[in-house]
């Protein structure tokens, strides 16, 4: 008999399959790629299926990343031959540490080997994971993007079966719409979860299965990205940089990052690791004043913002890699923290994982096993040169979270380097909490004051991101308003609080709700009678967008007989446009004077 993990007794169609990968990210896909390569190099049949819950395959992976080739170099060694748009090869490569107006080159010699960024690729991580899974299909995997998978299936002895992918046309009150379809069962021989980071199965299985038993506790950060446009003459192809120290104080964590690659693309991002002790501390209003500083404004001067995404990062290190592989089952890539911290880097060790998980899948099936333990994986977890990578750089975390930025890294620099030179020593730093355990009550922390966005350079939290469509939210608006109408005079005036939350969206989203309150008072004067009238307002609005106001000031022309349909000019003066749509006709974060003439029809 099998059971789910969340419970449930719905009759499904079941597919079975040799391997079920849950993930089309570098992990998942180089485990479905790797699985292919043994199964035509012995001339086997073998039957893989990754599913993935993007719309597409990496349409949840933020663009813009350094790639370390070694995993890609194993993988496909001759991918250089093979059309992959990962062609900007890293030329220059800087790392500071800034206070508000300037900052101090960390010169390269002092910086040890495996910090540098020399022999790396600049691309979009999100191609590289359309390419790799163009190469699965080529060999036969089947790759179903759009399938969120929501559940695990245990077997009557507690090995994993395969995975439920979630039901369709559900309502939001849990309800069944006409359209609804329950979720399929998808089984395997093994199933290898390449979620990433934070992964909703891959927590619940490490809670479950007590995975992290004999690790330390976990540590995450939130990762903040955007993808710019700048004018040709300000793009150094290659030029790789990345800062800690300002904004941040001392005692938190994270920096900077900014990449020139492709097309005169440039992508800036910010991590804030998530042991943090001030609530009052926003990591995406921290990484938009990054942005001010000298050394990162100047690189995005006169460009325009095209994307942008935010996401956890695992950065617990080698000490919290819980156990890998359980009956029917393995964990692989940032699902299982494999992410080298103080590099950003993870994809290469996604993909080594993933292939290293593979090989064992494959010994095992071709044997004639199934749903055991795939202990050969985490074995070649430990021999491999992913965790002599891991390990080197193991307690520069631990070190940063106990003696704050600047003392911690010159410490975790030390560190780094004793470990490179003397690789035999063994001393591990343990992390002291989890990440929840760090966050201060709000009443013995200062208030962080922000800028206001200028929305040229720096944007507000705007959850609508540029290639993320938001398919639904739950808007909840309250308002009173009240006017006065005498002898040709109107005025009127309108106060108002706005919710929107619940999102559904096919990407990331920084953040999951947004709540504000605001005004609007207008008058008008009929210059001649029921025809033509002047008018004026104003609007405030207070919360995420702080005092974002607009003033506008123009004439209605009523050129029917009945006052429901008019013309309308109007000049408007916004200052920090909290909202940007198809029926303004400004953009969100705008400052500045727009001229506005609408037909409107009013019910
Ligand atoms: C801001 C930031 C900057 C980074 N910069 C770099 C860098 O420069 N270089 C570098 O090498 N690494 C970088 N990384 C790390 C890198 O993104 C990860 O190490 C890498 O993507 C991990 O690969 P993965 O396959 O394990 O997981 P992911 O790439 O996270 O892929 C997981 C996939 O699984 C899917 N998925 C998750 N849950 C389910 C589910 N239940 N059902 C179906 N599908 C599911 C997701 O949609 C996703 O496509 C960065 C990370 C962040 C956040």
């Amino acid at each position: 008999m099998s059971e789910v993990a969340t419970g449930g007794d719905i009759e499904r169609e079941t597919m079975g399959f040799d391997v079920v990968i849950v993930g089309a990210g570098p992990a998942g896909l180089a485990a479905a790629t790797r699985l292919k390569q043994l199964a035509a190099e012995k001339d086997k049949e073998l039957s893989v299926v990754i599913l993935e819950k993007g719309s597409e395959v990496g349409a949840h992976i933020l663009s813009g990343a350094v790639i370390d080739p070694v995993g890609l170099n194993k993988l496909i060694p001759d991918w250089r031959d093979k059309d992959l748009p990962l062609t900007t090869k890293v030329s220059e490569d800087r790392f500071y540490y800034l206070w508000k107006t300037g900052g101090f080159r960390v010169p390269n010699i002092l910086m040890p080997p495996l910090m540098s960024n020399h022999g790396c690729y600049i691309g979009s991580l999100g191609s590289l994971c359309r390419w790799l899974a163009e190469q699965a299909e080529g060999l036969g995997v089947e790759v179903y993007p759009g399938f969120s998978v929501v559940d695990v299936i245990f077997g009557s002895d507690g090995a994993i079966e395969g995975v439920i992918t979630g039901d369709m046309g559900v309502a939001r009150d849990g309800s069944h719409k006409d359209n609804y379809t329950p979720g399929i069962a998808i089984t395997g021989k093994y199933t290898l979860f390449a979620e990433g980071a934070r992964g909703s199965l891959s927590k619940m299985l490490i809670r479950k299965l007590g995975l992290d038993a004999e690790s330390g506790p976990q540590k995450f950060g939130i990762g903040l990205k955007e993808l710019w446009e700048v004018p040709a003459e300000k793009h150094k192809l290659g030029f790789v940089q990345h800062t800690m120290g300002w904004p941040l104080e001392d005692k938190t964590g994270g920096g900077s990052f900014l990449y020139h690659f492709g097309e005169r693309l440039v992508s800036v991002g910010f991590v804030v690791h998530l042991d943090y002790a001030n609530p009052y501390l926003n990591p995406f209003k921290e990484f938009q004043r990054a942005k001010t500083h000298p050394l990162i404004r100047e690189h995005l001067k006169g460009g325009k913002r095209i994307a942008y995404g935010a996401r956890a990062l695992t950065e617990g290190g080698f000490q919290a890699i819980p156990r890998l592989a359980f009956p029917g089952g393995a964990l692989i890539g940032c699902a299982a923290g494999f992410m080298n911290v103080p590099r950003i880097k993870g994809s290469h060790n996604a993909m080594l994982s993933g292939m290293m998980a593979a090989e064992a899948a494959f010994a095992a099936i071709d044997t004639g096993r199934s749903r055991d333990v795939l202990k050969a994986y985490p074995q070649a977890v430990q021999a491999s040169v992913m965790a002599k990578e891991l390990k080197k750089v193991r307690n520069v975390k631990p070190l940063w979270s106990r003696f704050g930025t600047q003392l911690g890294v010159m410490l975790g620099g030390i560190d780094m380097w004793l470990n490179t030179v003397f690789p035999f020593l063994g001393h591990t730093l343990k992390h002291l909490k989890p990440d929840y355990a760090t966050l201060h009550k709000a009443a013995t922390e200062k208030q962080v004051e922000y800028e206001k966005p200028d929305g040229v350079l720096t944007f507000a939290t705007g959850a609508f991101a540029p290639g993320v469509t938001v398919d639904d939210a739950l808007y909840k608006m309250w308002a009173i308003d009240g006017g006065i109408k005498w002898n040709g005079f109107a005025a009127n005036g309108q106060y108002f609080t706005r919710w929107l939350n619940d999102f559904v969206a096919d990407g990331p989203l920084p953040l999951t709700s947004t709540f504000d309150h605001g005004f609007e008072l207008t008058a008008g004067h009929f210059v001649v009678p029921k025809k033509l009238q002047l008018y004026a307002r104003g609007s405030m609005v207070f919360g995420e967008f702080k005092n974002s106001s607009e003033y506008g000031g123009g004439a209605r022309w009523y050129f029917l007989p009945t006052e429901r349909m008019w013309l309308n000019a109007e000049l408007i003066k916004v200052n920090h446009a909290p909202y940007g749509g198809a029926f303004t006709p400004y953009t969100a974060g705008m400052n500045g004077w727009t001229p506005m003439l609408q037909a409107l029809l009013a019910f």
